[in-house]
């Protein structure tokens, strides 16, 4: 699991383009499914070797009717709650201002480690700019330019340092871990309660792997799941209701944790782009999942409301299109003890290997059937295939070369091995190698 480090700051200062100037190395993401990524606010970092997630929760400020501000304060909180590192990016160029002390004087108190990056400093002869902000009496000043470049490298020496080490959390090998996820209200902590309260007997709480998280255990039918952070989706916001309250940091910290993903959604409410876009998140993360379509109770229905629902979700979600669905009540516990077959059957498939032989059989007729188009008057040629990791499974064909393979093509074979070896229900990956 890795560590997350959270960018905060006034509008402008910035954030986006240290987001991206920290973000954005040579291999951009190729996505199968473009839109997935559109938005996207956080992403992996490697510097020498250590690995991070870096979130740009200035990305987050959706609810206009809320001064700035407020959103700020409420974005920080959320930060200082949730991630293991603070980057308060400030404006070099414009100077200090009063909401900056606002936010350093609230930064102070944390126990976390916080850097102070003063961005716009283009060069070395601008770093007179950063007398102003010594003023503020913070250490860890970084004078940075996201735009040149300036400075950053130091920077990011210096964050690696002062981030947690990667923790292995032990004995938890065996269980299947899931992961409830979804927007406010959806009913997440409803149906914690449900699933846990109906298994009172069997269920115990261990400590989770940040400070304040802590997990659920519980047994059935033989086998052992571990709910991951019960106690901070229970643990209700304190933040007025108005405000967004949905933590993007606490939803990756789960999902990159998890085997199985159980995404909640308020079928009353409809499915929303907040909803996919977490559906988002989870597909990238690469975990198994399973859709929830809650508060099934309170819908009218007539025979097609369900099928409706599915068809819609398909739509909005086709890059999950391998995530079964199922309508539920948290309230009235409809279907909820159902939950945990899916996600044995998820769970089955996202952790299971395929042999070497099976899988180039399959690809073998997959690319006889259907033939790519040639690179440059070249014919693509495909030599073989093996399956790398599980978890979920992932598998490296070697090619001649591998950028001339068209995306389409690489979902026409990710579709054969679905159906060849029977994994209709787990994410895949499909790595093409240039065969040296
Ligand atoms: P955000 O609202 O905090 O995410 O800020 P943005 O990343 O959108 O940047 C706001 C403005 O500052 C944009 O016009 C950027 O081009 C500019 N900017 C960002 N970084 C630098 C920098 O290092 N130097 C200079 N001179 N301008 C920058
Ligand atoms: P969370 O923010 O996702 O944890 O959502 P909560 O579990 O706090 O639920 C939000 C609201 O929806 C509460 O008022 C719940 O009582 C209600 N709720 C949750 N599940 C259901 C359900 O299945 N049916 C109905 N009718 N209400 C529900």
């Amino acid at each position: 699991m890795k560590p997350i480090v959270a960018i905060v700051g006034r509008p402008n200062v910035g954030k986006s383009t240290f987001f991206n100037r920290v973000t954005r190395t040579k291999d951009a993401i190729v996505d199968d499914f473009p839109g997935v990524t559109r938005d996207r606010n956080y992403g992996d970092v490697n510097w020498e070797g250590v690995e991070f997630t870096l979130v740009d929760t200035g990305g987050f400020l959706e609810n206009d009717e809320d001064d700035f501000a407020h959103h700020i304060r409420f974005q920080i909180s959320q930060a200082i709650e949730d991630a293991d590192v603070i980057v308060l990016v400030l404006d070099g160029k414009s100077g200090v201002s009063p909401f900056d002390r606002d936010l350093i004087e609230i930064l102070r108190t944390v126990t976390k480690p916080v850097f102070y990056a003063v961005n716009k400093i283009d060069g070395l002869e601008q770093e007179d700019r950063l007398y102003d902000f010594y003023a503020l009496g913070v250490e860890n000043l970084y004078p940075v330019s996201a735009e040149h470049r300036y400075g950053i490298n130091d920077f990011l020496d210096d964050l690696i340092c002062a981030l947690p080490r990667a923790d292995s959390t032990p004995s938890q090998e065996e269980m299947i871990k899931l992961a409830v996820v979804g927007r406010p209200n959806a009913g997440k902590s409803s149906l914690i309660n449900r699933l846990l309260g109906e298994n009172r007997l069997v269920v115990s709480e261990v400590p989770g792997t940040t400070r304040d998280a802590i997990d659920s255990v519980c047994h059935i039918n033989g086998k052992s799941y571990t709910l991951i952070d019960t106690a901070g989706i229970r643990r209700k916001g304190k933040v007025s209701k108005k405000i967004e309250k949905f933590s993007i940091i606490k939803a990756l910290r789960s999902l990159d944790r998890c085997d199985v993903a159980l995404i909640v959604m308020d079928a009353d409410e409809g499915i929303t782009e907040q909803d996919i876009s977490i559906a988002g998140y989870a597909y990238e993360r690469g975990c198994g999942c399973v859709f929830l379509l809650n508060k099934w109770d309170v819908i009218e229905k007539d025979t097609n409301t369900a099928k409706r629902f599915y068809e819609r979700l398909r739509m909005e979600a086709k890059f999950l299109s391998f995530a079964p669905a199922m309508t539920i009540s948290a309230l009235t516990g409809l279907r909820v003890q159902r939950i945990f077959k899916l996600a044995d059957d998820v769970y089955s498939q996202y952790a299971s290997r395929i042999g070497t032989g099976q899988l180039n059989k399959i690809l073998e007729t997959a690319i006889e059937r259907n033939e790519p188009s040639l690179h440059k008057g070249k014919r693509l040629k495909f030599y073989y295939a093996t399956q790398v990791s599980s978890k979920p499974p992932t598998f490296v064909c070697f090619v001649s070369y591998p950028d001339a393979v068209h995306f389409s093509y690489k979902r026409y074979l990710i579709n054969q091995i679905r159906e060849g070896a029977k994994l209709d229900k787990t994410p895949i990956r499909l790595i093409f190698r240039q065969r040296t």
